[in-house]
């Protein structure tokens, strides 16, 4: 049996084991996949242990996504811009190769949902790890304008300073946020501890959508502030979850698994 990981700190909350042999059995893929828990400063170590125990692939989850990048011998353009990487490969000569599925997990369950990407205007909260992953993968959809807003503005200026090279994107303090989007997601981590970035200035377009990166058992400040601002629809992140294991799942076996019979089992999960 070919051999899989996710190697992070902590682990025992992740749902990649289930996603991945969920994605196994419905496929009839020969794989084992296992959580690893790495000690903080022992993430290189982990790595090559598991390789020497046999491992093909890996995902890397928090707080080793950077430390990953560094590690490879290369990158997808993809990992590179994201500063991250969450699936490693290992080719047969060796090579270890990063990429980062985050952003297209986020794409693809946009696009099942036919959220609004092409000319759309696009609002971002949030300019950390995981909104640098996405950036790139939202842009190629060719929205109308992408607004990266943060609480420390200057993280959201800078974001946006990077990537103004592939689109139409501007980055603004949350205090200065103003506007009125068709799509808003959020991408801040505030959700996890039950609060709302200050919106009191932000609209939600006739027929727009919002999407919580963040999911739960229950919905988020940030989902329950979009249902009440007239959202159509208002996700959260557990189809992104599925999106970019899919996506992992693709690259090391060349098969794309399906998401919903995995989706249904994790939304019982949740619920
Ligand atoms: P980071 O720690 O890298 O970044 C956190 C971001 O949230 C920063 O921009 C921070 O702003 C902002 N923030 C935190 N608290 C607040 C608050 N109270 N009000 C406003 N802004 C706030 O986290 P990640 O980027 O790794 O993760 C962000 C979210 O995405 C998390 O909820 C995580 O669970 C989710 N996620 C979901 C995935 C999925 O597959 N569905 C995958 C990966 C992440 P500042 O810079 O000012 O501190």
């Amino acid at each position: 049996m070919d051999k899989y990981a996710v190697i992070g700190h902590p682990i025992e909350h992740s749902k990649s084991p289930l996603i991945h042999s969920e994605f196994a059995r419905l496929t009839g893929q020969p794989l084992e996949y296992h959580a690893i828990l790495a000690p903080k400063a022992g993430f290189a170590d982990a790595v090559k242990q598991f390789r020497q125990a046999g491992g093909k692939g890996a995902n890397v989850t928090l707080p080793f996504k950077e430390e990953a990048l560094a590690l490879c011998d290369e990158l997808s353009e993809r990992a590179r811009r994201a500063g991250a990487v969450n699936t490693l490969i290992w080719n047969d000569d060796e090579r270890l190769l990063g990429d980062n599925t985050d952003g297209l997990g986020l794409v693809s369950d946009l696009k099942r949902h036919a959220y609004p990407l092409r000319d759309a205007r696009i609002l971002l909260l949030g300019a950390g790890g995981v909104a640098r992953g996405v950036l790139l993968p939202l842009l190629s959809e060719r929205p109308k304008r992408l607004v990266v807003a943060n609480r420390t503005a200057h993280k959201a200026e800078r974001l946006a300073a990077d990537f103004s090279s592939f689109g139409p994107v501007t980055g603004v303090g949350l205090e200065n946020l103003d506007g009125t989007f068709d799509l808003v997601i959020n991408g801040t981590s505030a959700s996890l501890s039950g609060k709302l970035p200050d919106l009191h200035r932000v609209k939600l377009a006739e027929d727009g959508c919002a999407y919580d990166m963040a999911y739960g058992d229950s919905l988020t400040p940030f989902q329950c502030w979009a249902l009440e601002n007239g959202a159509r629809h208002a996700l959260s992140g557990l189809g992104m979850l599925v999106g970019q294991a899919a996506e992992s799942f693709a690259l090391w076996r060349g098969v794309h698994p399906p998401i919903e019979p995995i989706l249904e089992l994790l939304q019982g999960e949740v619920e």
